[in-house]
């Protein structure tokens, strides 16, 4: 039994996961686990080292070298290298959920974060957590929106570039959530036990309210 709770937060791309999980966590005073950043960072490291993603046995052998960890303000870092900021580039995004469906690689991610939230006392969001990496959570929430909002809010909070338009960002954040729903290898759904939320309309502080009074409603924090 852990003494603090690990509370999960699913949903697809753009919902307002990494925000709110880390508002939540610094309220509670728990640790954050961004999970795509690390799909991100394995991505980063593919391209980087030009490795075909297909192959198999180079990237098992990635995977027993490669070291990706956070720091307690949640920045990530791939080989002692702070990644934080180059890991919503173009090119990861294009390549994230393809490489995030080989099962090698979410054998090893999975591992590592049940490993950094087997004490409880965490935050993690991400498509799998509720239903794959901590299926006994003590909080499980499903955030959800529109893909007109979705993208909007994308466009507003400047993680993409400017040059970048409504349409593009649309469609990659279409595409990702159809590979991430469709997937073999433990896909994106929404739990029997988890709270759902359509945030459509909602403004995050809201959000936030609704998702710390649920929190405290279940005594854990
Ligand atoms: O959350 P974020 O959009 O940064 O995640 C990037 C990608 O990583 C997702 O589109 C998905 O393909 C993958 N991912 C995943 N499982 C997770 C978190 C992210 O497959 N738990």
């Amino acid at each position: 039994m852990r003494e603090r709770a690990v509370i999960a937060i699913d949903g697809p791309a753009g919902v307002g996961k990494s925000t709110l999980a880390r508002r939540i966590a610094a309220e509670l005073g728990y640790v954050y686990i961004d999970t795509g950043a690390m799909y991100r960072a394995i991505t980063l490291r593919i391209l980087q080292g030009a490795i075909d993603y297909h192959d198999s046995a180079a990237i098992r052998a990635l995977l027993d070298i490669v070291h990706i960890s956070f720091d307690p303000e949640g920045k990530i870092f791939l080989d002692g290298m702070d990644v934080s900021d180059t890991l919503r580039s173009a090119e990861v995004n294009a390549l994230v959920s393809q490489v995030a469906s080989l099962p090698e690689v979410r054998e090893r991610m999975q591992a590592l974060q049940r490993e950094i939230g087997k004490d409880g006392g965490a935050v993690l969001d991400g498509r799998d957590i509720g239903s794959a990496v901590f299926p006994d959570a003590e909080v499980k929430f499903y955030l959800d929106a529109s893909i007109e909002e979705r993208a909007r809010r994308r466009l507003s909070d400047g993680k993409e570039s400017v040059f970048v338009e409504l349409e593009a960002i649309k469609n990659d954040l279409a595409r990702r959530d159809t590979a991430d729903k469709e997937r073999a290898h433990s896909p994106l759904v929404q739990t029997k036990d988890a709270i759902y939320i359509d945030t459509s309309g909602m403004v995050i502080e809201n959000v936030l309210e609704v998702m710390l009074r649920y929190i405290s409603g279940r005594s854990v924090g």
